[in-house]
């Protein structure tokens, strides 16, 4: 069957991957002239790469690495120690780190906090250890339940010393959903110390090896038109038409550059653009249906991601750093950590901006002057003296609505893929799976999506390669 997909972010383009293995046809319909939403990048006058954002992969991500597995470009992930490390601001220019042995979980993660000691007290990781208790014995359950509480409120029930959530749990926070403790739903980060802690490398991380766009969107076309499906730039979804019975009848494209409108066909319609756009665009008749009524309650968060080139090398660390700063969630120096943008000899850093909303409508300059102060405690050795590093040039992406704000009470308002509406289904990384608004969570939406379709619309005609069992999700423990 001929499946529309409006969005060719990650979920939209898995979806179509995982439904052309089901023996469908998808055509992908991208509003902008770049793929990959989120996780776009594009190309400078000098050929150098700037990106949505700083993309990190963990190792529990199950269904993203069987994904790369299914692409063959499992070598494309570069993976770091299995390490996290944090800036310590009080001591400008060093750094604390969360060191991982190679034991089973959770030995490893509590040896990690254990053996820490720049941060945390005895003490206080003794009672954070204790409210935890809860979480590590009641599991997801518990963890959903908690969706009524922020992380600070969370951390004081449990008696947690206020100095943990500085320490620790602002960088983690700004890190996960670009907000503060104070906003941020518990669940968001109970559910990643659940993985982190019981995963043996749920917290690995691995870096792309060149720009998301080339890198793993387009070989995710190539696999979907090698099998007679379609991907096509700049078709914005400009209405969903119905039919009489409110079922779709068509995805309206609005026609650029003086072109006319034009209508596309299919059997089945998928919507995989962000939750913003599609809650502007949903049919009058909709808006009064509980699944789509509920999305009201969802907005996209505002980010900035940084680019800046220098004219030395800053670091020579090949990992994520949490910055701990006012400013700036985690960044990275690219030209270690990535093998396309690596330089021996010059800096790239690219920089996470969150949380953003105050910063959103300045000016790139005046950001980049903030950020430059911020830098100046990060590699103290480098921005003072005589002959200070000079920034050479940058770029600065701003993103007004990024993944969902993971605020108390969202968990309720995220929707299946699956609809009341016959023809019409859902994916992105807001709809409803167990891995919030990331990458992971994208991939899985749109293998959900493709999972409930081919469940309600067998193909006909299996072709030799369609093997559905790749429609079963992948799940880790909860
Ligand atoms: C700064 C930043 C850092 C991040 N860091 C990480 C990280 O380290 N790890 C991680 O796992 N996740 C990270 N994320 C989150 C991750 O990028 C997203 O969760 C994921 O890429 C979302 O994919 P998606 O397909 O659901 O949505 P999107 O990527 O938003 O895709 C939706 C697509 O729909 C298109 N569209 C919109 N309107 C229309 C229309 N009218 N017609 C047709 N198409 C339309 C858009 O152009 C877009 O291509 C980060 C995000 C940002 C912004």
């Amino acid at each position: 069957m001929r499946v529309a997909i409006a969005g060719a972010g990650l979920a939209g383009l898995s979806c179509a991957k995982y439904l052309t293995d089901a023996g469908h046809t998808p055509i992908v319909l991208e509003r902008r002239d770049v793929l990959g939403g989120k996780i776009a990048a594009w190309k400078d006058a000098d050929g150098d790469w700037y990106e949505t954002g700083l993309h990190i992969f963990f190792g529990a991500y199950p269904n993203m690495l069987q994904l790369f597995k299914e692409l063959d470009i499992e070598e494309r992930l570069q993976w770091k120690q299995h390490t996290m490390i944090f800036n310590q601001p009080e001591k400008p220019g060093t750094y604390s780190r969360f060191d991982f042995p190679d034991i089973p979980a959770p030995f490893n993660g509590l040896v990690a906090i254990l053996r820490n000691n720049d941060l945390l007290t005895w003490g206080e990781k003794i009672r954070f250890g204790l409210g935890l208790l809860p979480a590590i014995v009641r599991g997801q359950k518990y963890v959903a339940e908690m969706d009524q509480y922020s992380w600070s409120e969370w951390m004081k029930k449990q008696n947690i010393p206020p100095r943990v959530e500085k320490e620790v749990f602002i960088a983690m926070s700004k890190a996960l959903n670009f907000i503060n403790p104070d906003e941020i739903s518990a669940t968001i980060l109970l559910t990643a110390l659940n993985r982190f802690l019981q995963e043996k490398n749920g917290s690995k991380m691995a870096f792309l090896d060149g720009a998301p766009t080339e890198r793993l969107c387009q070989p995710l076309v190539d696999y979907i038109t090698a099998r007679g499906g379609e991907v096509r730039l700049n078709a914005p979804l400009k209405e969903i038409l119905l039919k009489e019975d409110d079922t779709v009848r068509g995805f309206l494209l609005r026609g650029l550059n003086g072109a006319e409108d034009e209508i596309c066909k299919a059997d089945i319609y998928v919507c995989a653009m962000p939750v913003d756009p599609l809650k502007v665009m949903l049919p009058p008749p909709w808006r009064e249906i509980d699944h789509f009524k509920k999305l009201e309650g969802l907005e996209g968060v505002p980010v900035i991601n940084l680019h800046l080139w220098f004219d030395r090398k800053l670091t020579d660390i090949d990992h994520l750093l949490f910055s701990r700063s006012p400013l700036l969630s985690v960044y990275a120096d690219m030209s270690n950590t990535c093998k396309e943008y690596a330089n021996p000899d010059k800096s790239m850093l690219e920089l996470v901006l969150a949380p953003a909303k105050d910063w959103m409508s300045k000016a790139d300059e005046e950001i980049i002057e903030a950020t430059i102060g911020e830098l100046k405690q990060l590699f103290p050795k480098h921005f003072s003296g005589e002959n200070p590093a000079k920034l050479l040039k940058y770029h600065v992406v701003k993103t007004p609505r990024s993944v969902y704000k993971a605020t108390p009470g969202r968990q309720a308002c995220r929707p299946e893929q699956k609809t009341p509406i016959a023809n019409f289904y859902l994916a992105g990384d807001y709809t409803m799976q167990q891995y919030l608004g990331s990458m992971e969570g994208a991939v899985l939406s749109g293998k959900l999506a493709a999972q409930v379709i081919a469940k309600d619309y067998p193909a006909e005609k299996l072709t030799p390669s369609s093997d559905i069992s790749y429609l079963l999700p992948v799940t880790s423990n909860p």
